[in-house]
C-alpha cells in the first residue's frame, strides 16, 4: 500500500510503502472502481461511506466530483450536495478558514507540515519521531489543535509512518477519495476541522482490532502526552 501524495520538496524521497491493499468498508461502487489497483475484496461494508468519484487528478475535479467527494465525508448531508459545503471541501476548507499564505504564516516554523497539510505532501518513510511514540497521550492535528488519535489506536505497522486503527472519534477526520494516483485510488484522511491533509486509510490494519489502518504522515501531528505518561 502507500501512504503516498505528492512528496515534499526537502527532506523526502520517492515512496513506495509496502503493499497493495486498500480502504476497508467500501460502497460496491467504490469496490468496482478501485478493483484496478487491489486483489483484497472482502468488502465489509458500513454505513461510513467510501465511494471515490471519478476525478483523474485532484486538480482537475469538478463540481459534481465535489458533490461526489462530499458523500464520503462523515457529514455528508443530502442537502449540501451542490452547495457551499461540497465546495469548501474540495478547496480544503474547514471550520478553520484560512488562506494558503495564512497557513504558510502560521506554519512558518514547521515547513513540512505547512507542505504535508495545505499541499498533499508525503513526508519520508521513518523520518518523524513519532512513529516510534509509545507513551499515552493525544495525537493532535498540527494545523489547527484539535484531538485527532489516542495512542491506544496506535500500532506499529513497520511502514515508517504513525499508524492507528481508528481516529478519536468518526467525525474527527474527513475521509476523500484519491485519484492523485491514477492507477492506484487511494482514501485521503484529512482534519475534519480545517480540511489538513493527513494521510491515507487503507484496509490492511490489525484484524482483531478494526482491519484499518490510518496511514499519517507525523509532521501533521502533534503528541500531547497523559499527564501520567
Ligand atoms: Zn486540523
Amino acid at each position: 500500500m502507500h501512504c503516498i501524495g505528492r512528496v515534499a520538496p526537502v527532506n523526502v524521497a520517492p515512496i513506495a510503502a509496502p503493499g497493495t491493499k486498500r480502504t476497508a468498508r467500501r460502497t460496491a461502487a467504490a469496490r468496482q472502481l478501485c478493483r484496478a489497483g487491489s486483489s483484497d475484496e472482502d468488502g465489509n461494508d458500513d454505513d461510513r461511506e467510501r465511494r471515490p468519484a471519478q476525478m483523474p487528478r485532484r486538480k482537475l475535479i469538478n463540481l459534481a466530483a465535489a458533490t461526489t467527494a462530499l458523500v464520503v465525508s462523515n457529514k455528508a448531508n443530502a442537502n449540501e450536495f451542490a452547495g457551499d459545503a461540497a465546495m469548501a471541501i474540495m478547496n480544503r476548507v474547514g471550520k478553520v478558514k484560512m488562506s494558503d499564505d495564512e497557513w504558510k504564516a502560521k506554519l512558518r516554523d514547521e515547513p513540512y507540515a505547512y507542505e504535508v497539510l495545505r499541499h498533499e505532501a508525503t513526508e519520508r518513510p521513518f523520518s518523524s519521531p513519532l512513529n516510534t511514540e509509545k507513551r499515552t497521550g493525544t495525537f493532535t492535528c498540527a494545523g489547527c489543535g484539535v484531538p485527532l488519535f489516542k495512542s491506544s489506536a496506535k500500532y506499529d505497522s513497520g511502514t515508517g509512518w504513525p499508524s492507528f486503527v481508528e481516529p478519536i472519534t468518526p467525525a474527527a477526520v474527513t475521509e476523500v477519495p484519491d485519484y492523485s494516483i491514477i492507477f492506484l485510488p487511494r482514501t485521503e484522511v484529512r482534519c475534519a476541522n480545517c480540511q489538513g491533509h493527513l494521510g491515507h486509510v487503507f484496509d490492511d490494519g490489525p484484524r482483531d482490532r478494526t482491519g484499518l489502518r490510518y496511514c499519517m504522515n507525523g509532521v501533521s501531528l502533534h503528541f500531547e502526552p497523559a499527564a501520567d505518561a
